[in-house]
């Protein structure tokens, strides 16, 4: 599967064409300088002007050329703000579109070039699904608390007052990273996630949801940005507009294009430059670099507190992936927290597509300190993907059925002719979930040497040995010891006796507890990023009993239906019934699987 992300600024437009699964890109294309006269169509080597195009006519200028001779199966779309309504990936339907168009005031610099782009590439691409990745949709967890603001009641619901939270798409990747290489039950681990490029955010990422984030209601709260101020004393502005008569465009101006580093420093908005002119001396560069990294210090400590402490913290994004200068001020004094900066390993550290984390915590810290690298384009596609495939959502895409089976046996023509008499031929009784297979009316005895199982249930269809399969408690009451065994595998397992109303069969092997396993369609193991017999462990979580199952197969087949097999002792331990389902938590050389009732999401 190949998909388009379509990510329209006010003035630029880019463009990825990529698989999902592996993030490789197999085309980009920037547009810069939109609805300027000069702008300008950058793919490869070729540098075309489009003079004084739109997005509108940008996108129809770019996309023949980007697209082809390539087949794209899907589009995303950034979208910035999804406002209270969009919490998660959505499919752009008519009404969609209509309702986002209504958000519009809320994000009025970046939602209007967004859904500029939607409106174009949808007419451009009408075959195909266009799905809207929100970056405030993974802040929708923040709990209300972190989410209001102290401000009169009715104002803040007559306006849509609230903290949203921005670059979630960044946060969400980032966390999911630095939990697969922490090989740590996400649902364990706090981290704090440290988005800083041109615009810049914090995240406290509990249990991988978004707690508390940084910026609020719009992208200008919280750190210090290229040319964002973040926090400000709000009296500030008071004083600005009164003593300098600003009007409102005046302060949106100052505050969103005049300020941080940029106005700090006094050289413009890029870190490179100020740290080149901080290391010769220049006192307003060295003010700059302290300003920012202080602020950044300031909501880390807050962030830990905010979750009762941190397991991690995640630096990404222009300056939080190349500039150790910065990585540096901020973590250098944070032994207090469990988090020790091992320099050598900080000044070292580079991440790319193909090794998207580097550590630089000291061996042995307590809080690890991580490099990732941010990859929006690819989690926006990742998202667009799940939804084209026709998932209702992101989270019922990651869902994983689990099926409970009960003790049961496979038979061989000749022993069905043996124990039900000569001729006769299996009755179905209901289809079982993996294509071809059913339960049947038939049942039998199992006799051991120490007990009996009445009325166990034949599977069909024949198979060409026989093979029954019991659970550890079946082991006991019947006096038998069967080996854990992959379906199928029955050399060298003990034999058992049949009863059934025609004839008795004595096997000579046969006799197994199945080994946990989950069947696969071939689309789902690239999904899930697994192969055929890797061997992945299993978090279920229930009420009060929570568990782990290691050693769970992977049988991947075109013929497979996605689904995970436990046993009735297994389902028991961890409390399941047949109906509930496993969601992919993380991975990790294992892939984790976390258990949710269908239909219900904790808290
Ligand atoms: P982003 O918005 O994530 O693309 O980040 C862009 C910003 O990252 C630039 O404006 C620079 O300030 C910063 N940046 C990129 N590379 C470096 C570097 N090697 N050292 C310091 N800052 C950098």
């Amino acid at each position: 599967m190949h998909v388009l992300v379509v990510n329209c600024g006010s003035s630029s437009i880019k463009l990825d064409v990529l698989d999902p699964h592996s993030g490789e890109r197999l085309a980009t294309a920037r547009v810069e300088r939109v609805g300027h006269p000069d702008c300008v169509l950058l793919m490869g080597d070729d540098s075309i002007p489009i003079e004084g195009a739109d997005h509108a006519r940008a996108l129809a200028f770019t996309l023949p050329r980007l697209l082809e001779g390539r087949a794209v199966d899907a589009v995303g779309h950034r979208v910035v703000h999804g406002g209270a309504r969009f919490d998660a990936p959505t499919l752009l339907e008519d009404a969609v579109v209509e309702a986002l168009g209504a958000l519009s005031p809320l994000a009025p610099l970046h939602n209007p070039p967004n859904l500029a782009g939607i409106v174009a590439a949808r007419a451009l691409l009408p075959k195909l699904p266009h799905v809207a990745v929100f970056d405030t949709a993974f802040h929708a967890t923040m709990p209300r608390r972190a989410r209001s603001y102290a401000l009169p009641k009715a104002l803040m619901e007559k306006l849509g007052i609230r903290r949203y939270g921005f670059h979630g798409t960044s946060h969400a990747w980032v966390a999911q990273q630095a939990g697969r290489y922490l090989k740590e039950d996400p649902r364990a681990l706090r981290i704090i996630t440290c988005h800083l490029g041109n615009g810049a955010s914090v995240t406290a990422v509990e249990a991988g949801r978004s707690v508390e984030t940084s910026m609020g209601m719009t992208p200008l709260e919280g750190l210090v940005m290229g040319t964002r101020s973040g926090d400000v004393d709000p009296g500030i502005i008071l004083e600005i507009a009164r003593k300098e008569g600003l009007d409102i465009d005046g302060l949106d101006k100052l505050l969103n294009h005049q300020s941080g580093l940029a106005g700090l420093s006094g050289v413009g908005n890029d870190l490179r430059d100020i740290e080149a002119r901080a290391a010769s001396g220049d006192e307003d560069c060295r003010l700059a670099i302290q300003v920012f990294a202080h602020r950044v210090r300031k909501y880390i400590g807050a962030y830990a507190a905010v979750m009762g402490g941190v397991d991690a913290i995640v630096f990404t994004a222009g300056i939080g992936e190349n500039s150790a200068l910065m990585r540096h001020r901020i973590t250098q004094r944070l032994d207090f927290l469990g988090a020790r900066l091992d320099e050598d390993r900080n000044r070292d550290a580079r991440v790319s597509p193909a090794s998207p984390v580097a550590e630089f915590s000291e061996h042995g810290s307590r809080v690890r300190l991580l490099v990732v690298a941010t990859d929006e384009a690819r989690a926006i596609a990742h998202d667009a993907a799940l939804l084209a495939a026709g998932a209702q959502s992101v989270e019922a895409a990651s869902m994983i059925p689990i099926a409970v089976s009960a003790r049961h046996i496979h038979l061989t023509r000749e022993a069905v002719e043996t124990l039900f008499g000569a001729g006769h031929t299996l009755t179905p009784y209901k289809p079982l979930s993996q294509p071809g297979q059913f339960a049947c009316e038939e049942k039998l005895t199992v006799v051991g040497p120490k007990g009996r199982l009445a009325n166990v249930r034949v599977l069909g269809p024949e198979r060409s040995e026989c093979q029954v399969e019991i659970s550890r408690t079946d082991e006991f009451a019947l006096g038998v010891d069967a080996p854990v065994r992959d379906s199928g595998d029955v050399a060298n397992s003990p034999g058992i006796t049949l009863e059934g109303p025609a004839g008795v069969v004595t096997l000579a092997k046969g006799l197994i507890c199945a080994r946990r396993h989950i069947h696969m369609h071939p689309d789902d193991a690239a999904r899930f990023g697994v192969g055929d017999r890797d061997v992945v462990e299993v978090a279920v979580d229930t009420d009060g009993r929570d568990m782990i199952f290691g050693d769970v197969l992977i049988r991947v087949s075109p013929k497979y239906k996605l689904e995970m097999h436990l046993d009735t002792d297994e389902a028991n331990a961890a409390q399941l019934s047949g109906g509930d389902g496993g969601v992919l938590a993380s991975t990790g050389g294992s892939v984790r699987l976390r258990r949710r009732n269908v239909g219900f999401d904790a808290e």
